[in-house]
């Protein structure tokens, strides 16, 4: 696999800890990219996005071939793996009452990914110059504008947009969203939380996205992004482009990060 990966999580301006986690790795096969934003009091989001993280990677460091029968089976069971066993310590642990936490896992193989997710981290692609969101958001807003009640924007900005509806932790079995779809070179793939999406309006991750700079760099000008919007929650970035067999992102993939417009 030749992807150029960054991956950076950033606690933000207001809240004291940080409940996102993530995971990426590669190896000849197949990439695999995991974010996991925690909630619960008493550092317990923490304790739900780190296990959720660890026990997804686990049961899927040996799932090398995408195309495999039993690849989606696989990456359902590793989303209800770690439901099974955050789930168990809300009922057993006094603290962990509540806790729970959002998953959102891609692997990617040199033409093909799997998507395994729950609740409102999200995954993006571009290609051909254009972004589209893959996952689809389980929120009480999300719902609404299903139904046609919020557009998109509104949604974003409505005080009940943290509220989820499915989530790692919640009851005692859940039922992932797993989806697949085919991988092309030049393709770039965003993993976020929350406190990236709902801080950055689309139109301007996706003019991020599309610069030629390096997943770095993007990482960094979306996390600082977010913070000077206010950094209201804690903000994960995960970048992975799909490079050509053989190519090494070189510094003449380098162009200047596009200014941000003035907030006012
Ligand atoms: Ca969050």
């Amino acid at each position: 696999m030749h992807l150029a990966v960054a991956a950076r999580t950033d606690v933000g301006r207001v809240r004291k800890g940080n409940e996102d986690s993530l995971h990426a790795s590669a190896n000849e096969y197949r990439g695999l990219f995991i974010v996991a934003d925690g909630m619960g009091g008493h550092a317990a989001g923490e304790v739900a996005s780190e296990m959720s993280v660890d026990i997804v990677s686990h049961d899927l460091s040996d799932l090398n071939d995408l195309d495999a029968p039993d690849a989606h089976a696989r990456v359902a069971r590793a989303l209800r793996d770690a439901n099974r066993a955050v789930y168990e310590r809300t009922r057993t642990e006094r603290d962990k009452l509540g806790m729970g936490s959002t998953v959102s896992a891609l692997l990617l193989s040199e033409d093909r990914y799997i998507v395994g997710h729950v609740g409102d981290s999200r995954i993006y692609i571009v290609r051909d110059g254009q972004m589209h969101q893959l996952t689809k958001d389980h929120s009480l807003v999300q719902e609404q504008v299903d139904a046609g009640l919020l557009t998109p924007e509104q949604a974003r900005r409505h005080p009940q947009s943290n509220v989820i509806t499915r989530c790692v932790g919640m009851a005692d079995d859940i039922e992932p969203d797993v989806f697949s779809g085919d991988v092309r070179i030049g393709d770039t793939f965003l993993l976020a939380s929350d406190g990236l999406t709902g801080m950055i309006d689309d139109r301007r991750i996706q003019q991020l996205l599309l610069s030629r700079a390096k997943p770095e760099r993007i990482v960094d000008a979306l996390i600082q992004e977010a913070n000077m919007n206010g950094g209201n929650d804690n903000i994960t970035a995960v970048v992975v482009r799909v490079l050509a067999p053989g190519a090494t992102p070189t510094d003449r993939d380098v162009t200047p990060i596009p200014p941000a417009r003035t907030h006012g």
